[in-house]
């Protein structure tokens, strides 16, 4: 079950992605683009309400896939070179398998800016380095920082996949987030 919080974020996030997709339908971001997938500068972080959503989906997905997530997960915590593919991503079909679940990071990734850290793709940085994105109306990723921390600490996606198999107990957020 997805927090009203959580769903009327992702609303509020789908509408400023599809208002920058109609004005620019050449938009780089999208299907078969699996760019900022492969190139995490650390390991997801989610918050309580977000880990919650994405449990879902993994929990639907079959055994055998999730203990290869597992083996993923548990090579990443000990890895320290960078960038970090996501360990959630298929790597033979470049296809995230929780995607209607995915974090609010990756919803945001390419479309919003945050000040002083700007844009983070560089394909798109490359295109407004050239000017050529110069009308988009971005969205404001401070501001989808500061409802994220009404929805619960935020952990790495290993913690949180950590305590999960182990079998601990993570308590439902949707009632405070609401
Ligand atoms: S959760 Fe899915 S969309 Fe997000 S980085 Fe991982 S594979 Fe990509």
């Amino acid at each position: 079950m997805i927090c009203a919080t959580l769903s009327q974020l992702h609303a509020d996030i789908d509408a400023r992605v599809q208002a920058i997709r109609e004005a620019h339908p050449e938009w780089l971001c999208g299907k078969g683009c699996d760019g900022c997938c492969r190139k995490l500068a650390e390991i997801p972080q989610l918050t309580m309400a977000e880990w919650r959503l994405l449990q879902e989906g993994l929990a639907a997905l079959p055994l055998q896939r999730l203990q290869e997530i597992g083996r993923v997960m548990s090579a990443l915590v000990g890895q320290n070179s960078h960038p970090i593919v996501c360990p959630l991503l298929n790597q033979s079909t470049n296809v995230c398998p929780v995607y209607a679940q995915r974090p609010v990071a990756c919803r945001t990734y390419g479309f919003y800016i945050q000040r002083e850290l700007g844009l983070y793709c560089n394909e798109i940085e490359s295109r407004v380095a050239d000017g050529a994105l110069a009308d988009v109306v971005w969205g404001n990723h401070d501001a989808i920082d500061q409802r994220l921390a009404s929805l619960g600490e935020a952990r790495a996606l290993t913690t949180w996949f950590e305590h999960w198999q182990n079998g601990e107990f993570t308590p439902t957020l949707c009632a405070l987030a609401d």
